[in-house]
């Protein structure tokens, strides 16, 4: 497991079919996004701890008009989703339109290699 607590740590993992984020032994704190010193004790004492598969819909917005890898996707949502443990993540609601959801809906979160590169999506569960 990549112990470079990163972004390109964190999206080794998920190559790795993981979803994990950097845990500070010290206080508990999850440290997203990814760096090697906590960012609310300042520890270096860190680990990557996996984090629930499961959240909700904090904020959402669809796009029409995106760069090149994601334009043939449009329109689509992108959203910020928090797991059980309070980790914030970014990321594209798949199958959904920004008509069907509500702030609070509960997603999955699948971690897939689609378009060559390592990602993962949320999949609508539940709506609130
Ligand atoms: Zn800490």
């Amino acid at each position: 497991m990549a112990d470079n607590f990163s972004i390109k740590g964190f999206y080794e993992n998920v190559a790795n079919g993981g979803l994990r984020v950097p845990h500070c032994r010290n206080c508990q704190n999850y440290v997203m996004p990814p760096t090697s010193i906590c960012a609310n004790c300042l520890s270096t004492d860190l680990e990557w701890a996996k984090i629930s598969r499961k959240g909700r819909v904090v904020s959402f917005s669809e796009i029409h008009v995106s760069n090149k890898k994601f334009q043939r996707r449009t329109p689509y949502v992108v959203s910020i989703v928090e797991t059980e443990e309070g980790v914030r993540l970014p990321g594209i609601i798949k199958d959904a339109t920004a008509r069907e959801l509500r702030i609070g809906d509960t997603v999955s979160i699948s971690v897939s290699s689609e378009d060559g590169s390592p990602g993962y999506f949320f999949n609508i569960l539940k709506n609130s």
